[in-house]
Order: structure tokens, then C-alpha cells, then sequence
């Protein structure tokens, strides 16, 4: 089914966001998140893609494929463009819709390296707006695309940022989930934003369990999203408690989505770190 329908059909629910796992025992951690998750009985379940190449395109399908393993749980895979060659997306897309997928969450990623330049495979995406457009004239996917209530890292004002989206969402995108952000003001001003343009899809909520100060501010700096000062010197002042610091940052993020479903924002997309104990607390809190 397509994730627009479900979206659609539910007044509220969560969604997750898993990572594919490397290893032997993080793929025994990831099947367990995703046992332990289900009770929740999520709306839709999505894969992250890295932006490394094939190799990383190939772990994705292959937690895809676990993850289906949970019958009545709906999966989106993540495709990254910003490696990738247009018939290596072709082959992909066929090889997904083959699975029977309906839904893709289509990124442009961030290169570590020079991208490749076009080449006897075919020219290289270089916006995800390109990549919704590839998918639009290939296949019928319901397509999901990031957005940025804080304005994407590479933008210079929030108006280019708005520009931007708004052809990203124009080439096709069905629906958009949010970037990570801790103080819910920036998501309801980018709601009116991006409704003053015009933009009618569901924009979920991304939400980000703020357990580890250290790893989030890391994060924080190179997405260009702001931890309110208070929380963060709260949790600074806990560095050497772990745990202490674990339990107030998911209080905190068991507020924020009480806030959000306090202000008519009941579906909520989660990034799950993979994390299972974290998610039920919050999930188990906020049901
Ligand atoms: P784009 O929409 O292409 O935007 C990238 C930048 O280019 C922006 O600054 C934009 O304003 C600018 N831009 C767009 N169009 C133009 C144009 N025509 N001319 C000039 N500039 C333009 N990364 C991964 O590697 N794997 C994942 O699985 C993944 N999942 C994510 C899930 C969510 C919900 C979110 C919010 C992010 C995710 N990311 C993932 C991170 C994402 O890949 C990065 O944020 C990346 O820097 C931008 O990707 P995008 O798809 O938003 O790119």
C-alpha cells in the first residue's frame, strides 16, 4: 500500500526508522528493535541508504528483505543519488518494484568524495528533485523527500531552502518527512511556510530520541538543527551519569511529542537509532 493512503486512512501513528546492519550481532539487534517495535503497530517502517555506492545500495536491500520478514509491516527503502549512476537507479527501482514495493524515500545524500560525472552508464542525479523526477517517469512509487524546518546546511537563507523544496516537491514528491529538530516552534513555522507556497503533502515530524548529548550535538552541527540551551547544558551537566543523562533526554523527547500531538501533530516519524529500549520508553509514554 501506498504510505500517502495509510497516511490517509490514520488519524495518528508512529513510523520508524531503522539503519541495515553490518554485523552479525546488529543484525541480531535490528531484529529484535523490529520485534520489539511492532506492538506499536507502526505505519510504515523505512531503511536509510548510505551514500557510499553499490556496496551500501546492497546493504539496504538486504535489510529491506529482513525487515519484510514482519508480514504485516510495511517497508520504504531509502535511495541516495549522489553516488549513483542513472542506470544503477534504474536497475534498483526495477529490482524494487519486482519485491512488490509501493513507496521510496528519495535523497540526493551527501558525498564524502567527488561525484561521479556522467558516463557510458548514464549522467548522474545530481538533486534528490532529480531523482523523484527519474522515479516519477520510470514507475509508479509513492515517494517521500527530506525537508528542513531549520533550512538545509548548503542554503544561505531560509527562502532558497523553501525555493528549493518546493521544486523537489513539484517534480512528484507525495509526501516529506522532516529533518531532526528539538524546539517544535521550527516545525509549525515551517508548516506555515511551506503552506503560504502552496505546499499541500503531510510533512511528518522527525524525531530524534535525545539520549547522548555528545552524538546529537556532533549530528546537530552538520545538519544545522538547534538543541534548546537548556536541555543541552542539563544533559552536559549529566556526561558522567549515562544513565541519568539517558532518562532526562528521553523525558525530553516524550514532551516534545506530547507537544506535537497537543497541537494536532499526531503521526510521528522516528528515528530509531535501531535502539529498541529508548523507543519503548518513549512510545510506551506517549501511547
Ligand atoms: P536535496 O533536496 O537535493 O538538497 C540538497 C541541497 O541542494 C540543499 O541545500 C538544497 O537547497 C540544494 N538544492 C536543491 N536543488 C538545487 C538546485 N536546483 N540548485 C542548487 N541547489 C539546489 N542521507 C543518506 O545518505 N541516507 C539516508 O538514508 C538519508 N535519509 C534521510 C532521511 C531524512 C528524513 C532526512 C531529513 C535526511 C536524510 N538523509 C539521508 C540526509 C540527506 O541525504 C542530507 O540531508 C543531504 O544533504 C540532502 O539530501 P536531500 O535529499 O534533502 O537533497
Amino acid at each position: 500500500m501506498k504510505i500517502t493512503k495509510i497516511l490517509e486512512k490514520n488519524e495518528n501513528g508512529v513510523s520508524f526508522e531503522f539503519f541495515p546492519p553490518k554485523t552479525e550481532s546488529s543484525k541480531k539487534s535490528l531484529a529484535l528493535t523490529v520485534k520489539t517495535l511492532m506492538k506499536y503497530k507502526p505505519l510504515y517502517a523505512s531503511m536509510t541508504c548510505g551514500a557510499g555506492g553499490g556496496a551500501t545500495r546492497e546493504n539496504t536491500k538486504i535489510a529491506v528483505e529482513m525487515l519484510r520478514n514482519e508480514k504485516s509491516l510495511l517497508v520504504m527503502p531509502h535511495i541516495t543519488c549522489i553516488d549513483a549512476k542513472t542506470e544503477e537507479i534504474r536497475e534498483l527501482l526495477g529490482e524494487y518494484k519486482k519485491e512488490g514495493l509501493e513507496n521510496i524515500m528519495a535523497l540526493r545524500g551527501d558525498s564524502s568524495r567527488e561525484s561521479p560525472k556522467s558516463d557510458s552508464l548514464g549522467a548522474c542525479l545530481s538533486y534528490a528533485r532529480d531523482l523523484v523526477r527519474l522515479i516519477k517517469d520510470e514507475r509508479d512509487f509513492c515517494i517521500g523527500v527530506a525537508v528542513y524546518p531549520e533550512g538545509h546546511i548548503e542554503t544561505s537563507t531560509l527562502e532558497e531552502d523553501v525555493q528549493y523544496t518546493k521544486e523537489k516537491i513539484d517534480a512528484g514528491a507525495d509526501f516529506a518527512v522532516t529533518q531532526m529538530f528539538f524546539d517544535n516552534a521550527y516545525y509549525y513555522k515551517y508548516l506555515d511556510r511551506m503552506k503560504k507556497h502552496g505546499v499541500e503533502i503531510p510533512i511528518l515530524p522527525g524525531i530524534l530520541p535525545l539520549t547522548n548529548i555528545d552524538k546529537v550535538k556532533e549530528l546537530a552541527s552538520v545538519c544545522r538543527t538547534t538543541i534548546p540551551r537548556d536541555i543541552e547544558e542539563k544533559l552536559i551537566s549529566l556526561s558522567k551519569r549515562p544513565e541519568e543523562m539517558k532518562k532526562v533526554g528521553i523525558d525530553f523527547t516524550i514532551k516534545q511529542c506530547k507537544d506535537l500531538m497537543k497541537n494536532g501533530f499526531k503521526k510521528i516519524h522516528f528515528f530509531t537509532l535501531n535502539q529498541p529500549e529508548t523507543m519503548k520508553a518513549i512510545l510506551e509514554a506517549i501511547s
